[in-house]
């Protein structure tokens, strides 16, 4: 057991505020470290202290693992969290945080690297009893190989780069003719963007949701899930809205599936908090990868489970066992997030700039994370995303209802937002039913054209 003091956050934006937060609730002291670009930002003016850490460009700053360690050393901070992007799933700057002796606020290392690898994660779930997308064992790179599984699991299948992420470097493949140019592609697109050109081979599934669990662990063989959130809602593989619990999920699956993903956990003496995300369809579910961090949808397992995942992780890495039992976790009501991001609603074209009147919605039940203020100015360096809206409703359509009156009270003005993009989803009846699947937005967003 070792008790944090002070606590380096590694990140910047809307994350770094909700870390910091956590910290003061918990009596830990904050560190901020910033790029030059991010002097202004909410989260550096809140911070305890605030360390510059290098020039705009992410690769000098928020990635320079020698600059981040050093503030660490400089300011005395105990621990670091790495928030979710950046470094948050990288093994070695895990490993070097530990051999610093400073707590990382995430799993193991070894996990980390395990899941990082998505075929030998899909290895790894299978072994521990996760249903898998029907696909190639391990990599693939022969292809006659390649043709004759492709011909046993049926058409079409699904290229993906094993160090894949963000939703690239994948390729759909309908008919063998297309199958060595596809793989050719995919390798070159992967080896480019990840630098390794290890390729892998699933069944493309049709007409799938997006349904992840969120599962902790204390690290020493204990487990829970909390829930599922369903993440279908995607615009080029990337979510744009998330609710839980999932509209298609009964508490009888809930239970049993977390039952799987959990014990899945309690078995690899996994630590911290993860995310095990599947595709479902027809009711059932496969695996696809394991995020080894927070991620950005967490608030609405927050909501409806009242456990603080920020304060949870940082309990875990002092070495405290869960605060929870899993018969002590009950999932009450509804909750939504939309994610909204610094964009044309229509053509999604980047919109940085100066805010110039900001109001966030208030109100029962009503969560905004964000680094935003009047005056303040959205650096063009990094992601769009610029604000978080979660609400909580006793069931859906009470909540539905609530996320529609609290859109109508936010105001920010000096950029385009996709804030209007939110609303008018609220008001498709589709989306109303919950009936949506991961092809859903795009559609949807090709008939408002
Ligand atoms: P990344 O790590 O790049 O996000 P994932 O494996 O998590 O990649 O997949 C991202 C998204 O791509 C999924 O949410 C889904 O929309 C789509 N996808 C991935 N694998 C498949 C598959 N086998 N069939 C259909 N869609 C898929």
């Amino acid at each position: 057991m070792r008790q944090i003091k002070k606590l380096l956050i590694a990140n910047r934006g809307e994350i770094a505020l909700r870390i910091h937060r956590a910290c003061h609730e918990m009596g830990i002291k904050t560190v901020a470290v910033h790029s030059t670009a991010d002097t202004d930002a909410m989260h550096v003016r809140l911070a305890d202290e605030a360390i510059c850490i290098g020039p705009p460009a992410a690769t000098d700053s928020y990635l320079n693992i020698p600059n981040i360690i050093s503030a660490a050393e400089i300011s005395g901070a105990d621990a670091i969290h790495p928030g979710y992007g950046f470094l948050s799933e990288n093994a070695r700057f895990a490993d070097i945080v530990e051999s610093h002796d400073l707590l990382f606020v995430g799993p193991k290392p070894e996990h980390i690297r395990t899941m990082g690898d998505k075929v030998e994660a899909k290895r790894t779930a299978g072994a521990l009893g996760l249903p898998l997308v029907p696909g190639s064992d391990g990599a693939i790179s022969d292809l006659d190989e390649a043709k004759a599984l492709a011909d046993r699991i049926g058409y079409p299948v699904i290229i993906k780069a094993a160090s894949g992420g963000g939703g690239r470097g994948m390729k759909v493949c309908t008919s063998p003719d297309q199958l060595e140019t596809l793989m050719q592609q995919a390798g070159t697109e992967a080896k480019a963007a990840f630098g390794d050109a290890t390729v892998y081979m699933e069944k493309y599934l049709g007409n799938p949701r997006h349904i992840e669990f969120q599962v902790f662990g204390d690290g020493k063989g204990n487990a829970i899930h909390l829930g599922e959130r369903d993440c279908s809602l995607q615009r080029r593989h990337q979510k744009v809205l998330e609710e839980a619990p999932s509209p298609i999920i009964s508490a009888e699956e809930r239970a049993r599936m977390g039952g799987v993903v959990a014990k899945a956990m309690a078995d690899m003496s996994y630590r911290g908090a993860g995310t095990i995300e599947f595709l479902w369809e027809d009711g059932e579910f496969y695996f696809i990868e394991m995020n080894t961090r927070l991620q950005v949808e967490h608030p609405v397992t927050e909501m409806i489970t009242g456990i603080d995942l920020v304060r949870e992780q940082i309990r875990v890495a002092e070495g405290h066992p869960l605060s929870v039992t899993q018969d002590k976790v009950q999932f009450r009501g509804h909750a939504i997030e939309c994610r909204i991001n610094a964009e044309d609603p229509r053509t999604f074209a980047p919109s940085p700039g100066l805010v110039k009147q900001f109001h966030a919605p208030g109100g029962m039940h009503v969560r905004v994370d964000s680094g935003l203020y009047a005056g303040y100015k959205v650096p063009p360096y990094y992601d769009s995303m610029i604000a978080k809206l979660i609400v909580y409703g006793n069931t859906r359509e009470g909540c539905l209802a609530r996320l529609r009156r609290a859109l109508e009270e936010f105001v920010i003005e000096g950029m385009k937002t996709t804030i209007p993009l939110h609303q008018a989803l609220l008001d498709d009846p589709e989306f109303q039913r919950g009936d949506y699947t991961i092809k859903w937005l795009e559609e949807w967003l090709a008939r408002q054209a």
